[in-house]
């Protein structure tokens, strides 16, 4: 038993703080976690659960109107934002008690206050107690990070996205990342009139062109306007409410919100990080090794406060390998290698392993093999939409090196394709699987 108070003490009860924690004290530490907002973190509380759950139930607006070709009649629909928004916000509250039961059957102690560091191994909480620990991992994740122009106040992050009084009868999305393109797709689905304000040309940099390509496509066939090559250069309230953006030049668009979703920033400023010589990296990041150490010993990092991959179950398994490492006696580290990530913009796209242009650029010699269909599921649709499933594969080994796509179920299939990529497979092992039929995903075994 070690001198200290606990053998770990976790600043920030988000996806990975939780694991580290639970696992560390599967290991036999003596650990304890503050948090100073509400236990489940960005994913839990004010990202992908409530966000996957708006994509839901907004879903449903096209279900239905495909349901009465299908014999169905449904008399007086209508939507109520405020049902579906209190419903989303109840299931993170159920979420958010099954986090604080796991923690407490693990014996975890919580600490529902701000706790700021004061040397390698002690811990102030806002209450003024002071902790000694052993080892201290920060895990306190990100926070929207919010362009500096005039009246950006008014203007609404998704951390506030999922609290709206009111469906925004027009929404202004700023920025072309994750966060935009699902927020505009959620609000064109409910009928709100949805403008996107991209910098560039280029939305949802690092997945493959052609992919994103359809998508823009997709979502302008849907209604969903983007000015590209556009900066809001201020925002003013107007007496009844609404928002008069100023895009620069002589235009000014009237709007009932502007979400803002321009990237995330490590949520480090005021934890103390100074007093035990760690310099952050870009945007405010902590830099680690592989083993998730900072400079300071016995301080370490995982997560979104890290800068590597910020993304919900690689901060998983970071806070799972930290705890075996320090605790486990099992020293190991995390592959990045092809981690596939996907969209939830309607409908979604997914992607594992490399674009067409990075495997031009690192293989020099690729092949590249797509379909392109009208899911059956469409078949009613309006707006005859077309998915498409592209891999790019080794011209030489036909080792599958990316697999990239958009449509309905999209990130339901590319995960298990992941699988193959993951496995080092050719294009061959899908050529020899027989099709599943009918369905979306046997595109991928019949590429031509
Ligand atoms: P992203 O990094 O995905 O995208 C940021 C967007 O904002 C880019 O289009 C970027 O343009 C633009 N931008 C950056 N700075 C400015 C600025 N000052 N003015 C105008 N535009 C700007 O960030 P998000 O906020 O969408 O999401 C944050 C992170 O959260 C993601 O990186 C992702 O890892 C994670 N996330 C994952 C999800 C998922 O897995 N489905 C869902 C939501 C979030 P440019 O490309 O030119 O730099």
């Amino acid at each position: 038993m070690s001198g200290f108070d606990y053998d770990l003490f976790v600043i920030g009860a988000g996806s990975g703080g939780v694991r580290a924690a639970r696992i560390s004290a599967s290991h036999g530490a003596r650990v304890a976690i503050a948090e100073e907002h509400r236990v489940g973190g960005t994913c839990v509380i004010r990202g992908c659960v409530p966000k996957k759950m708006l994509v839901y139930g907004s879903m449903f607006a096209e279900e239905l109107s495909h349901a009465e070709n299908y014999g169905w009649t449904i008399e007086g629909k209508s939507f109520d934002w405020a049902k579906l928004r209190d419903f989303v916000n109840a299931d993170v509250d159920r979420l958010e008690g099954l986090y604080g039961k796991t923690l407490a059957s693990h014996e975890v102690e919580l600490f529902a206050e701000r706790a700021t560091i004061t040397g390698p191994n002690s811990v102030k909480l806002a209450s003024g107690r002071e902790i000694t620990a052993a080892h201290i991992l920060i895990a306190v994740g990100g926070w929207p990070a919010m362009p500096a122009f005039s009246g950006v106040e008014h203007c609404i992050s998704s951390n506030e996205v999922f609290h709206l009084e009111t469906q925004p009868k027009s929404l202004m999305v700023v920025g072309g990342g994750y966060i935009a393109m699902e927020f505009a797709g959620v609000f064109n689905a409910l009928g709100s009139e949805v403008t996107v304000i991209n910098r560039s040309d280029c939305v949802l940099r690092g997945y493959d062109e052609q992919v994103v390509e359809r998508m823009l496509h997709i979502a302008m066939g849907r209604g969903i306007v983007f000015r590209m090559n556009s900066e809001v250069a201020s925002v003013e309230k107007q007496d009844d409410g609404s928002l008069l953006v100023d895009l620069g030049g002589t235009e000014k668009v009237k709007v009932d919100q502007v979400l803002v979703a321009t990237g995330r920033s490590a949520k480090t400023a005021g934890l103390g990080l100074e007093c035990v010589g760690i310099e952050l990296g870009k945007g405010g990041a902590i830099p680690v090794d592989e083993y998730s150490r900072t400079n300071c010993p016995s301080i370490y990092a995982v997560g979104d406060v890290t800068d590597r991959v910020q993304l919900t179950p690689v901060a998983i398994r970071e806070g799972h390998a930290f705890a075996d490492t320090v605790f486990g006696k099992n020293p190991r580290t995390v592959d990045y290698e092809n981690i596939p990530s996907a969209v939830f913009c309607q409908p979604p796209l997914a992607g594992v392993g490399l674009t067409e242009q990075e495997a031009k650029e690192t293989h020099g010699k690729v092949k590249t093999y797509v379909a392109e269909f009208r899911p059956m599921k469409n078949l009613y649709s309006p707006h005859a939409e077309r998915g498409l499933y592209k891999m790019v594969v080794d011209e030489v080994t036909e080792k599958i090196l990316g697999i990239h796509m958009i449509g309905p179920e999209a990130p339901e299939i590319l995960q298990i394709a992941a699988v193959a990529l993951k496995a080092g497979l050719t294009k061959q092992a899908f050529d020899e699987t027989v099709a599943l039929h009918p369905s979306m995903a046997e595109e991928l075994v019949l590429l031509k």
